[in-house]
């Protein structure tokens, strides 16, 4: 793990200057309209309040010269409307993205210096901007696409399924074998050929082949792809003979890694949030140490996608700002 004491994840000056270097590696662009005209302006004072009786010192603002607006780099973002200083939000982003099981909201509550409340806000709005921002299809021509589904949460009157805790949930999963990279979904609602296919139709490269397990439902939407596979695991045949690249193993590694970490660390997660906390095992999977992508390099990815979200950030999601 890179160095938590790094200037960016202790100083304020620092971590906007990252997000900065990030977001504009040619120099400011104007939020309003788009213009890299820009000029940037001394430190600015705010409005007076109680707590600032000078006004409270902004720096960063920068001026566009077309539509003479001010702004900064997390104007609109959710840094801009939160009361964490940004530092801290560099850190909790780098800490989430670099262990990989994940980290509890107690943990980075601790380790960051906000309440548990604040630390628990953060990290969902972390996993929110871990969501993919491309959801076109994955494969394509010559392309091996392994879907699969499993189950995460209890079933309706086993043991610890208190009301409001995780109801038993079906995740159907696909792994793109040339980018290595894994995108997931809770299922919801009837699980059929038509559903399903519903979905892999919009999520896979029909020149895919596709690599399945024997269950029914994919035998209908499967015809349509270049080729499909259906593994059969009742009679432990994980790998055939013919050949050997007829398999899902990848998919299943993936779900090893999601529920090992669900159960060591998440094991709390409420229903409403288990979309969030697949997205975060999809991101940090899609952008493993494997395919070639380190800590800081995974976190500079999802401070982007933080404020790349800045239009379409709604309340809606049940989350207040912290
Ligand atoms: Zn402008």
């Amino acid at each position: 793990m890179e160095n938590i004491y790094a200037p960016r994840f202790q100083n304020e000056d620092a971590a906007r200057e990252h997000l900065e270097a990030l977001h504009w590696p040619d120099g400011p662009v104007c939020p309003h309209c788009e213009s890299g005209n820009t000029k940037r302006l001394p430190p600015q004072r705010g409005r007076k309040t109680k707590a600032h009786p000078e006004g409270a010192l902004r720096k960063g603002v920068v001026q566009c010269n077309r539509c003479r607006k001010q702004f900064t780099v997390t104007v609109g973002t959710v840094f801009e409307s939160s009361k964490v200083p940004l530092h801290k939000w560099l850190l909790a982003t780098h800490l989430i993205v670099s262990s990989k099981k994940g980290i509890s909201a107690h943990q980075l509550h601790r380790m960051i210096g906000v309440t548990y409340k604040t630390a628990w806000f953060m990290a969902h709005r972390i996993r929110e901007a871990m969501k993919p921002s491309d959801n076109g299809p994955v494969g394509g021509p010559g392309s091996d696409v392994e879907a699969d589904e499993t189950y995460y949460g209890k079933r309706p009157g086993e043991e610890n399924n208190r009301l409001g805790m995780l109801r038993r949930n079906r995740i159907v999963s696909l792994v793109d074998r040339a980018t290595g990279r894994a995108t997931s979904i809770v299922f919801n609602g009837t699980f059929n050929a038509n559903t399903l296919g519903a979905y892999l139709f919009t999520r896979v490269d029909r020149r895919s082949r596709l690599l399945t397990d024997e269950h029914q439902a994919y035998k209908r939407p499967g015809r349509d792809f270049a080729a499909h596979v259906h593994v059969a695991h009742a009679r432990d045949e994980w790998v055939s003979e013919h050949d050997r690249t007829a398999h899902t193993n990848t998919v299943e590694g993936f779900f090893g890694i999601f529920k090992r970490g669900m159960r060591g660390i998440y094991q709390h997660c409420g229903q409403q949030h288990l979309a969030r906390y697949l997205a975060e095992f999809d991101f940090r999977y899609s952008n493993r140490v494997g395919l070639g992508i380190n800590d800081a390099e995974r976190a500079d990815i999802a401070l982007k996608g933080i404020s790349g979200k800045r239009l379409t950030y709604r309340r809606t999601n049940g989350l207040a700002t912290a």
